[in-house]
């Protein structure tokens, strides 16, 4: 394993456990407000908006946990840093930037 990879691949591991206690936390704080007895009509709306930002943020995290997830079994796989269209090499510096990539700056879907 390239010494590039290797530290991407520890970078997506610390990033990963943060996720992971992000996510833990919010849906510890909904099991916790679902339990909830007695609230009037109107703190019931504003807890299930809550909820609703609660559930969009986790979202959005489980969308990155997925995706780092991917990118760890390319890494695994010997195939991270290469471009799913052209199998060329993905320059380093797009990496960092983009470390969930999975083409060149070329073949970019954005
Ligand atoms: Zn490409």
């Amino acid at each position: 394993m390239k010494q590039f990879t290797v530290k991407i691949r520890e970078n997506l591991l610390k990033r990963r456990a943060a996720l992971l206690e992000v996510i833990q936390k919010a849906d510890m704080e909904r099991s916790s407000d679902g339990i909830a007895l007695e609230q009037d009509m109107s703190e019931q709306a504003a807890s299930e908006q809550n909820n609703n930002i609660i559930e969009a943020l986790n979202g959005i995290e489980r969308k990155e946990l997925a995706d780092i997830d991917n990118a760890l079994r390319r890494i695994e796989l010997g195939n991270y840093g290469i471009c799913e269209e052209d199998g060329d090499f993905i320059d380093e510096k797009r990496l960092i930037a983009l470390p969930f990539t999975t083409t060149c700056a070329e073949h970019s879907k954005h």
